[in-house]
């Protein structure tokens, strides 16, 4: 055995690997034999028998023999070579769009051909687009594959053929130079059944017999060992990530009683038995001079808020900032009233600061928040942009409605007062709140780095909302029972939807509801809420709506959080089928705030997908925001449901979340035990799977 390593052989050491080529494979991020040993095959194909042309079927993948019959270049639409072939059954046509003339001519009358390639339905009988096909000559025997052939993920200029070959060439190098097992066989678990080499030797060339259903679900057990190995890397990557934090200094937030007492003192009611241990836990985390990562989870209206306001107290308490970040204007600023209402009491002074806030406004908390004498800074993520400076920041919370990804949470923690005027440079210690649930799995892997609270409880009297899913055409139904609410002294949300994400359009559609409501509704008061209002305007509106000047509030997805009206026990949401399940919670979370019972009615337009149907099922039979989470991940997967920006952090090459989701117990267990005995394979893992991913490298 050589003692090269496989990474530190470029792929232009390979046989027929030119500088052009080698520029190619670099898109496909494959710069040494060992990327190639990992780029694994999409699927796999059945070349081992040969189809009558007569017995192809539509939309399969076949082998077939036969003669050039005819070879003409067609002009109609677009140009191309058509080809028809013949063997004893049948006559099929070969079609190519790109083509030369040595091509052409090398196909002529007589010529034999073995093709493969995907049967399609054409104007005369069946086709094959662009086959894979090489000559054959009756002295020569051609053998057929042995073996299942992969295929490959490509690009423009590698060939399957071509990518095959460089694929056969890395595992010759495999018998030959070491590729280290980072997962020694003590670590004793089932997930790794195959060694790594056995692994990718059968995933490159599966034997005969090898399990093509499993492979196609990626359930085979050589799959899952590297499916295993990824998903290690990357909650190694996480924890690293948390362990490098963790060996930074932070300010010791130690628990202040008289605040605390203070603040719960003058709140309208008390803390539930859950807000008081996450409060606890949270309390403790920052009292220690090492920066909390932690997590607080809770279903929409579990109070979270107020949770943050108190850990914001001790950390004021102790002579330091806290910076309080939304995802949009019009929730910072609902969070800029309630910290308002709480804090002022307490002679805390609180600034704010949005991407809306320009000139003298801007400049006057901007010197405040450098300065110290804002205590509390709240606004949206303008606040960890350029040119903020904090004084003596030793709090950051964020309010996340799954739109911060690892790297931003990371960009937030840089942020802390080492960028100050401390002389001790420090971090600040870090809470997340998640505006609903997320699913365990997601939260297991996504959130590794974190340690995670949740307030399993809401505030007393709460009544569950009723949910009914109606028809689109029921609409001046729904507009009556809007009518006697109001009657009755109750408000009421009517949320418009649109599928383009525009901001102009969705404030049109609201606009033009919102018109046509109030000539309906002639006798009560609509207000429109959305995004191209002014922040001024917002406000003043969602002021009107609290103090029950307005009575029914149309409204974009604007609403979506942290709104807060308990007298509002009416939702109506239009075109609900096209929401994703979590964002129709969280809509819906906007009722059911008050001690009346609330409503919401689901207007759908017909006809439903199969999808959408079974996803207004689910918010008709549950208020869990829990259980809603699990079946959002069951039908949109990880990538949506945590979000677009949080896909780029969950992207896997092998592993599948939800597929693999029963490993993850056993990752944590391997990967808490590598970083415990085999510290010095946890580098070499995480380069391997994660590659270039400098960010994890530099928390
Ligand atoms: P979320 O967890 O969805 O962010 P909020 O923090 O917005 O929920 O709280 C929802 C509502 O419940 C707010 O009006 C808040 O003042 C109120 N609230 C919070 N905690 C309690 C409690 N212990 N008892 C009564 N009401 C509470
Ligand atoms: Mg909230």
């Amino acid at each position: 055995m050589v003692s090269t390593a496989l990474h530190e052989i470029g792929v232009d050491k390979l046989r027929g690997v030119g500088p052009s080529l080698a520029l190619k494979l670099h898109k496909l991020n494959l710069y040494s034999v060992q990327d190639l040993l990992f780029h694994l095959p999409l699927r796999y194909i059945d070349r081992t028998k040969i189809t009558a042309i007569g017995g192809m079927q539509p939309l399969t993948e076949v082998v077939i023999e036969g003669e050039v019959r005819a070879s003409d270049i067609v002009f109609g639409g677009r140009r191309s070579l058509v080809c028809r072939i013949q063997d004893h059954s049948g006559v099929v046509t070969l079609r190519f769009f790109h083509f030369n003339q040595a091509q052409q001519q090398s196909l002529k009358p007589g010529t034999k051909l073995r093709c493969f390639g995907e049967v399609r339905r054409g104007k005369a009988g069946l086709e094959m687009y662009h086959p894979e096909y090489q000559f054959l000559d009756d002295a020569k025997p051609h053998a057929l594959a042995e073996t299942l052939t992969p295929i490959y993920p490509a690009t423009e200029g590698v060939t399957q053929p071509r990518i095959r070959d460089l694929c056969s060439q890395a595992l010759q190098h495999l018998d030959r130079h070491q590729l280290p097992d980072w997962l020694p066989q003590e670590l004793n678990s089932s997930a790794l059944s195959y060694s790594l080499t056995s692994a990718l030797r059968l995933l490159h060339n599966p034997p005969p017999g090898t399990a093509l259903h499993l492979l196609a679900e990626g359930e085979h057990p050589a799959q899952q060992r590297l499916a295993a190995e990824e998903l290690i890397a990357h909650h190694l990557s996480l924890l690293r990530l948390r362990q490098k934090v963790q060996q930074q200094k932070a300010p010791a937030l130690t628990p202040k009683p008289a605040a605390n007492e203070r603040f719960l003192a003058q709140l309208p009611f008390t803390l539930t038995a859950a807000q008081q241990r996450v409060a606890a836990e949270i309390s403790a985390d920052i009292s220690q001079p090492i920066p909390m990562l932690r997590l607080v989870q809770g279903d929409v209206g579990s109070g979270k808020t107020v949770v943050a306001a108190l850990t914001a107290v001790q950390a004021v308490a102790n002579g330091q900032q806290a910076a309080l970040m939304a995802p949009t204007e019009i929730l910072a600023e609902q969070h800029r009233l309630n910290f308002d209402a709480w804090l002022s009491p307490l002679g805390i002074r609180i600034a704010w600061l949005t991407g809306k806030l320009k000139g003298k406004g801007r400049e006057v908390q901007l010197a405040a928040i450098a300065d110290g004498s804002a205590q509390i800074i709240i606004g949206t993520h303008a606040l960890f942009q350029e040119g903020v400076e904090f004084s003596n920041l030793g709090l950051t919370i964020i309010d996340e409605q799954h739109r911060f990804g690892v790297h931003q949470r990371l960009t937030l923690r840089k942020k802390g007062s080492a960028e100050g005027l401390d002389k001790a440079p420090s971090t600040p210690h870090q809470l997340i709140m998640t505006a609903t649930p997320i699913p365990r799995t997601l939260a297991m892997s996504a959130y590794a780095d974190l340690d995670c609270s949740v307030i399993d409880e809401l505030p007393p009297g709460r009544k569950p909302i009723e949910t009914v899913v109606l028809n689109e055409l029921r609409r001046n139904d729904v507009i009556e029972r809007v009518r006697s609410a109001c009657a009755n002294g109750r408000q009421a949300y009517w949320v418009c939807t649109l599928i383009e994400e525009s901001d102009v359009l969705e404030a049109q559609a609201a606009e033009a509801t919102a018109d046509e409501l109030q000539l309906r509704l002639s006798e009560l008061s609509v207000g429109l809420i959305h995004g191209r209002l002014k922040p001024k305007e917002k406000v003043q509106i969602m002021e009107a709506f609290k103090a029950g000047e307005i009575h029914l509030l149309v409204a974009t997805t604007v609403i979506e959080v942290g709104v807060d009206v308990p007298n509002a026990s009416l939702m109506i949401i239009e075109n609900s089928e096209r929401l994703g399940l979590s964002q129709l919670h969280q809509l819906r979370g906007r009722v059911g705030r008050g001690s009346e019972s609330s409503h919401c009615v689901l207007l759908y337009s017909a006809p439903l997908s199969g999808n959408g149907a079974a996803r207004l099922k689910i918010m008709r039979e549950t208020n869990d925001g829990f259980k809603i989470a699990e079946k959002d991940l069951q039908i949109r997967g990880p990538g949506e449901v945590l979000g677009t920006r949080q896909t780029g952090d969950m992207q896997f090459r092998i592993a599948d979340l939800q597929r693999d989701a029963h490993l993850l117990p056993e990752i944590k267990r391997i990967a808490t035990a590598l970083l415990l005995n085999h510290a010095n394979h946890v580098d070499p893992l995480i380069a391997r799977w994660l590659g270039q991913s400098e960010q994890y490298a530099q928390a």
